[in-house]
């Protein structure tokens, strides 16, 4: 016998998700456990697969399994598919393994036709509902299956309803309905070329095509890239006996989550609209009623459903999330999920449940999304003014929060405008380094150019502020400071939202509130630390950030990019001296300047952290980015370093690179000049002394990290300029401090020779962000310009730069994770890229064995539930 496809509600069971999709193995559970559940059978997934395989088509063998599973179905319902004296109507619904709501399509009254309309008019005693099936089957099969749009049918509707002087579906008479009908069959023909389809069997694979292709359509895709759906699980196919809450007022239908899907309380929570269908609930035609009001209406249908309600929770312990309808005063189930619910109501839930000992608090912790705290922990846009607004474009989610403010379009007016009291959102082409008070002060950043690694990004998400970024829709002209996107033009001052968790962008000023923090997020973290092995870090550079992020629960700094420090404007003179020295004196002269600063940064990293670990990394950009571009500063920069604006400009252009990412940068710096490795290893060393002296109870030990390392060589040569500067002044004192230091393996040669690069370095810290450019040879800046053609022809599904490519780069972090330990057992192995904060990525490094990961702070709860998760995983293994 070959393999088998269909299967009965009665023959499945809740265990069977893979292969039954999650409403197929819900509604097989229900079954079993004797609630009312109309009968009917799963195409299943591996179907879904197979109609891929064989090129959009469905089979004749599995053509031939459905039809007899349609039999078996005849015969529980006593009814018959097409017959005109009792004529069996199905569903055909889709159900993937992972629930998307919404993402997918819907067929109802399948099996209608010209003959059996009549026959169902004539048993039902009802012409009006039957025809009121009928045209609405005519029109979502011609949605659906055929694609055309379902415009054409409202219009008519409309047409129709203005002939009659009537305002509601409802007051369409059963004539009127017959006509409609005619008329959409008519559309139907005069759009397809064909008649409507009058054979049930054709009519029934033609739908279920239809939910199979609805797997590949665009927003099905979008939302299988938004929440981690492999491509290729395909969905499954429901296909379902009729009950019907369109026969008369004695019939209704409705959908019901056991608790309160926004806050979490616990009280049933639902709508329900009598004499109607389906869609009609969520529509908004008609105002559905709640669902307590069902207790008057019908009292023992609300009895039955609450009783249904707490059996289903207390079954699959978790929220349920439902669809009834009830035929003539009977109660069906058609469909019980886990409800999806706010980040707030999901901690509630899992602490209530914890409470009413329906779960263990691992399973608390691992029924939240790590992701959706982000939520939780910015400000939002207030839910009632965001139904009302529609956005005018979109960007990628690059950092998380709602913002709205008046738009500037230079970092100085966005620092300007604020101080004198504006919300300002600050609109780019891109962000650059000096940027970064301007980013601070907006309370939203949007860029048009650059993806999840862009500076914009990772800036943003370091500072907790909101960004949009690569919305390469905008048609930007930033001397004129104006811009056009979906059709309208901004300008200067004009008000501005942008929303960072969903990309969107929103003309005007839609009001924002802040996140609330409440005591369930403190017990699922407690239970979380409990629970997991990886520590969690944090990418800081600035005491600021650090002390946030140690209030969201860092262990430690994994990354402090010195170079952010830089560009203060107090300080930013010292470094274009240092970086257009000629001579190593005058360079010298210019560090000595920088380095008391650096130290009193790092003494303020030392004291935000309260003695944790802190790993601070040398100098990493191209020195160019620091360079003048502005004629004044040029001036400014010629004049202190007494040399002409030409020789200074000469200087400029020496600098300039064609491909600065690959170019000198890194511990590339400190092979040319040594110097200015020794400069930060001093300001290091002393910072951790001073503080040392100050909080003897806290044991410092910097960690000194030197970035791009390709070859150990390079590394072993940096490093001996690190350790004589540091032993030097350790020597001079009476602390017999320790320090390491390591490497960042971001370059894949360095992955390669792991094994060697362990014998110079006390730690490795994999720069994923470096690592994933290099690996893919995308740049980190420019690949978002072309990675939309990838995900739409399915090369790749997600951005590599936000979740860790575990196929080729997770390969190469693995073999140098574990050449690492072959030289040094002891190696401290952590990641600083920005996908130490993503969730899959977390448990891809818990795998490995990683010692930490590091995020920027806003990411910190996140990456500590997803290590948690990943830790109870395995031990279930
Ligand atoms: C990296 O490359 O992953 C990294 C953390 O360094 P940066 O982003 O500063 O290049
Ligand atoms: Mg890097």
């Amino acid at each position: 016998m070959g393999k088998k496809f269909v299967y009965m509600f009665s023959e499945g069971s809740g265990s069977m998700r893979e292969l039954l999709g999650g409403k197929g193995a819900n509604l097989a559970e229900m079954t079993s456990l004797g609630m009312p559940v109309p009968q009917g059978f799963t195409i299943t997934t591996e179907a879904c697969t197979q109609y891929y395989a064989d090129g959009q088509q469905i089979n004749k063998e599995i053509q031939a399994e459905i039809m007899s599973y349609i039999t078996k179905l005849e015969v529980i319902a006593g009814k018959k598919f097409g017959d005109l004296k009792n004529p069996l109507l199905v569903s055909v619904r889709s159900g993937a393994r992972a629930s998307m709501p919404g993402m997918m399509d819907t067929i109802l009254n399948l099996g209608l036709n010209d003959q059996v309309v009549e026959a169902f008019a004539k048993k039902t005693n009802n012409p009006r509902f039957a025809y009121d099936s009928y045209r609405r089957f005519i029109q979502m099969y011609s949605d659906v299956v055929m694609e055309v749009g379902k415009k054409y049918f409202e219009q008519l509707i409309d047409e129709m309803k203005e002939k009659r002087g009537v305002k509601l579906d409802t007051e369409l008479t059963a004539a009127d309905l017959k006509k409609l009908a005619e008329q959409f069959k008519a559309e139907y023909k005069a759009k397809i070329g064909e008649d409507f389809p009058q054979d049930p069997k054709e009519q029934l694979m033609g739908a279920i095509r239809a939910v199979f292709r609805s797997w590949d359509n665009p927003r099905a895709i979008y939302y299988r890239r938004m929440n981690d759906i492999p491509s290729d699980w395909g969905t499954a196919v429901n296909v379902q006996m009729m009950v019907f809450g369109n026969m008369g007022d004695t019939s209704g239908t409705g959908v019901a989550f056991t608790r309160n899907p926004a806050t979490g309380e616990k009280k049933l929570f639902g709508e329900f609209l009598m004499n109607a269908q389906g869609e009609d609930v969520v529509a908004g035609v008609r105002t559905p009623q709640p669902i307590q009001k069902l207790a008057e209406t019908m009292p023992e249908a609300y009895a039955q459903f609450v009783d249904i309600c707490n059996k289903l929770e207390f079954h699959y312990r978790d929220m349920q999330d439902m669809e009834f309808t009830i035929e003539d005063k009977k109660l069906f189930m058609l469909q019980t999920r886990n409800g999806k619910r706010t980040a707030a109501a999901a901690l509630k839930i899992a602490c209530d449940l914890v409470d009413e000992g329906m779960i263990s608090q691992e399973e608390a912790v691992s029924m939240i999304d790590p992701k959706s705290l982000d939520s939780l922990l910015h400000p939002q846009f207030d839910p009632a003014a965001l139904k009302a607004a529609k956005p005018v474009g979109q960007g990628l989610a690059a950092s998380p929060g709602a913002a709205a403010g008046k738009i500037v379009f230079t970092a100085e007016d966005a620092t300007e405008w604020a101080k004198n009291g504006e919300k300002v959102v600050l609109v780019r082409l891109e962000t650059s380094p000096e940027d970064i008070e301007g980013m601070h002060y907006a309370q939203g950043i949007l860029t048009v150019r650059g993806g999840m690694t862009s500076h914009a990004a990772v800036v943003a998400r370091g500072m907790g502020t909101c960004c949009v970024s690569g919305c390469g829709d905008i048609k930007i002209d930033e001397t004129a400071k104006t811009f056009d996107l979906g059709g309208k033009h901004f300008k200067e001052g004009d008000f501005l939202s942008i929303d960072g968790s969903t990309g969107n962008i929103y003309a005007g000023n839609i009001p924002t509130v802040d996140a609330e923090i409440g005591g369930e997020f403190g017990r699922i973290m407690s239970w979380a630390d409990q629970n997991r092995k990886l520590r969690v870090r944090t990418n800081a550079d600035t005491p600021r950030d650090a002390a946030q992020a140690f209030k969201f629960g860092a262990e430690g700094i994994g990354l402090c990019r010195t170079e952010h420090m830089f560009f203060d404007p107090a300080r930013i003179a010292a470094i274009r001296q240092m970086i257009v020295s000629e001579t190593v004196e005058q360079r010298e002269r210019a560090l000595a300047k920088l380095e008391p600063m650096q130290q009193s940064d790092f003494e303020g990293i030392y004291e935000a952290m309260k003695g944790q670990p802190v790993t601070i990394r040398l100098l990493d950009p191209p020195l160019h980015e620091f360079l003048p571009t502005d004629e004044e500063d040029i001036k400014t920069l010629a004049k202190e370093m007494k040399m002409t604006v030409n020789d200074l400009k000469a200087v400029i252009a020496s600098l300039h690179e064609f491909n600065p990412m690959m170019g000198h940068r890194g511990c590339r710096l400190a092979v040319t000049y040594p110097e200015i490795a020794a400069m930060q290893t001093s300001a290091i060393i002393k910072a951790a002394l001073a503080v040392r002296s100050r909080r003897p109870a806290w044991k410092i030990v910097p960690e000194i990290m030197i970035p791009l390392v390709g070859e150990v060589k390079e590394l072993a040569y940096v490093k001996e300029v690190v350790t004589k500067t540091a032993d030097a002044i350790i020597a001079q004192t009476n602390d017999k401090m320790q320090y390491k230091v390591g490497t960042m393996i971001e370059i894949p040669r360095a992955a390669l020779t792991a094994d060697e690069i362990a014998k110079e370095a006390d730690f490795f810290s994999f720069g994923t962000n470096d690592l994933t450019q290099m690996t893919f040879g995308f740049s980190r800046d420019d690949a978002g310009k072309f990675l939309g053609a990838y995900y739409d022809k399915k090369i790749y599904e997600f951005d590599p730069f936000a979740k860790l490519d575990q196929v080729g780069v997770g390969r190469l972090v693995k073999m140098a994770a574990d050449l690492g330990r072959q030289t040094r057992p002891d190696i401290k192995l952590g990641i600083c890229g920005e996908h130490g904060g993503d969730p899959s990525t977390v448990e891809f490094c818990h795998k490995v064995g990683l010692t930490y990961v590091s995020c920027s702070p806003f990411r910190v709860p996140i990456a500590r539930l997803a290590a948690a998760q990943a830790a109870i995983k395995d031990a279930k293994k």
